[in-house]
Order: structure tokens, then sequence, then C-alpha cells
């Protein structure tokens, strides 16, 4: 099936000049969001691991999904202040300012293999956040898997030395 069709452009958002790609339209469609999670479950079949790590929120919605299917565990990543116990965090650059992410302190155990499983590849620069965390706990990042990657965003590049596949491509 088509999955590209499924994905909506959305002009101007969050602001003026970015050309978003909205996942709502994917989501909605029963076989679109059956043959998503499938494919990306498909890339880490054969990856010895134990968790799967996802940021908020769209992390979440492929990330659960495809833990359950592979029989594995979820770690969610948050902004600041959702997650009710003690956190580690990592902040990083934008384009203008910064942002900060937080883990659980015991989500993640010294040699720990994990994934890392989210919508969208823009710079890279919220995962590699997530790598720096991951790292700093003892973590191993063996594979992330993205549904949508914007390859003239070059995220690829920051991510050098990781092993990451994307389903649709632009
Ligand atoms: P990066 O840190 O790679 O620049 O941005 C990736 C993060 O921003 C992802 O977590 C993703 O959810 C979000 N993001 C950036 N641009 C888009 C977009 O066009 N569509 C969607 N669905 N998410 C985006």
């Amino acid at each position: 099936m088509n999955l590209y069709a499924l994905v909506r452009d959305v002009k101007d958002f969050p602001k003026e000049g970015i050309l978003f790609k909205d996942i709502t339209t994917l989501l909605q469609d029963g076989e679109g969001l059956s043959e998503s999670i499938d494919q990306i479950a498909a890339h880490l079949e054969n990856v010895e691991f134990d968790s799967v790590v996802g940021p908020e929120a769209r992390g979440f919605i492929f990330g659960v999904p495809t833990a359950y299917k592979l029989k594995k565990g979820f770690i969610p990543v948050r902004k600041p202040g959702k997650l009710p116990y003690q956190c580690v965090s990592q902040t990083y650059d934008l384009e203008y300012g910064s942002s900060t992410i937080e883990m659980h302190i015991d989500a993640i155990q010294k040699g720990q293999k994990v994934v890392i499983v989210d919508d969208l590849l823009a710079t890279g620069g919220t995962t590699k956040a997530m790598i720096d965390l991951i790292e700093r706990m003892g973590g191993e990042v063996v594979k992330i898997v993205f549904l949508i990657e914007l390859e003239f965003l070059k995220g690829r590049e920051l991510l050098k030395g990781y092993e990451i596949e994307s389903i649709l491509k632009y």
C-alpha cells in the first residue's frame, strides 16, 4: 500500500516557511497504521535488544505498538516535569534557543541494549539528545527507526556511527 499518500503536507506549521509532515491522516487509516507499525517492526525483528525508547508524543504512538509486537518493554522520554519519579535530563540546542528531555533514572541499566523509534527524523537534534541520555546511563543504542526521514535536512550526519532505517523518505 502507498503510505506516502496518507501523509498530509501542512504549510507554515508550526511557523511560516515550514512544510510540516502531518501523520494524523495516516493514523486515521486502519490499514495505514497497521502497515506502518509492521514495517517499523520488520526492521527490528532480527536485532538483539531489550527495550524500545520513544520520545513524547509521536514517538509513543509508533514506539509502543512496535514494542508490543516484538514483546519488548517501552521507555518513555518526556519534556521536563512530566515523569513522576527521579529523572536524568539532557538539554540540546534548537535553531533558536534550547530544549530539554527527561527519562527516569532507573529506566536503563548499564549494558542494556535499546532501539529508538520516532515518527520523523529532521535535523536529528532530538534523537542525538536521546542517544546522549541513554549512553550517560550506560545503555547502548543498537538501531534507530523512523517512519519518515527528511533527507534534505541531513539528520544522519549528526547521528553518524549509528544504524538508521526510515520507511518514507523525502
Ligand atoms: P529533529 O530533532 O530531528 O530536528 O526533529 C525531529 C522531531 O521533531 C521529531 O520528534 C518529530 O516528531 C518532530 N518533527 C519535526 N518536523 C516534523 C514534521 O514535519 N512532521 C512531524 N510529524 N514531526 C516533526
